[in-house]
């Protein structure tokens, strides 16, 4: 295989997987997604190592730069943000890799969605108050589906990680109201979680977007809300005495 799109993490080089690591000390290329992929990771390529930043390239002029190296028989890093799946546009290169029959593996990452529960230290699960995670972003210029719009999302009242949004967290915060979060509903946003630089802005519906706005925060952050950024839950089964499990008996 001499193709690989691999999840960066969310900042801190430290979050790369141990095999995203030792591609990118092999790789003879590396495309990487721009400012929100740590410098610190480019550094660990070796010394001849060709390193282009995306940013500035269009779809074709990455496929295009991935073909070539190929061609020349080239280890290709495509190093991509967080988790390549979530919002990382690698569908449209592999398929397009798939077309002309060149091969590439996947190598996930730690999504910025989990990191920022490692900085908010909270559990998105947590029994009795949510069991579902979403995953979505406002609609900007990639539309979103009608039926997928945020204040129907929000009618579950389900733990949500909105990604993409924190520029227009006032209508952020007009969707989920007007689908049924109450105005108390905990709200948090997470800045560059996991770079050195980190910010934690923590609020309810009334009070998030004055918060954020006086911060000037508006790129590269999460926004966290629902009732586990809360202290009230039910204890977990999984380590409760009376419920046994493959593992371990019931007491
Ligand atoms: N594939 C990436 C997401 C790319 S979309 C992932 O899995 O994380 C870019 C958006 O991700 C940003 O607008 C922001 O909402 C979020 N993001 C990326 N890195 C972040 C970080 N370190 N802290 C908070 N949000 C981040």
């Amino acid at each position: 295989m001499n193709v690989y799109f691999v999840g960066a993490g969310p900042g801190d080089p430290e979050l790369i997987t141990v095999k995203g690591q030792h591609l990118l000390t092999i790789a003879d290329t590396i495309i990487y997604a721009g400012s929100l992929v740590n410098p610190a990771l480019l550094r660990l390529a070796k010394q001849n190592a060709e390193i282009m930043n995306s940013a500035s390239m269009t779809l074709d002029e990455v496929i295009a730069a991935i073909v070539r190296a190929v061609g020349e028989e080239k280890l290709v890093v495509r190093l991509h943000t967080g988790d390549p799946s979530i919002y990382g546009a690698i569908k449209e290169q592999m398929d397009v890799l798939d077309a002309r029959g060149i091969g590439y593996e996947v190598v996930p990452g730690v999504s910025s969605f989990l990191a920022a529960a490692a900085a908010l230290r909270c559990e998105y699960t947590l029994p009795e108050v949510s069991q579902t995670v979403i995953v979505t972003r406002l609609e900007g210029r990639t539309p979103v589906p009608e039926r997928e719009k945020l204040a129907a999302l929000a009618s579950h009242r389900a733990t949500m990680c909105i990604f993409l949004s924190v520029h227009m967290l006032d209508s952020v915060v007009g969707e989920l109201t007007a689908g049924g979060y109450p105005e108390d509903t905990p709200i948090a946003v997470v800045q560059k979680a996991s770079w050195p630089d980190e910010k934690i802005y923590r609020g309810t519906l009334a009070t998030i977007a004055r918060t954020v706005q006086a911060a000037g925060v508006d790129r590269t952050a999460m926004i966290v809300v629902g009732r586990c950024l809360d202290g009230g839950y039910a204890l977990s089964r999984l380590y409760s005495p009376e419920f046994g499990h493959m593992f371990r008996e019931a007491k």
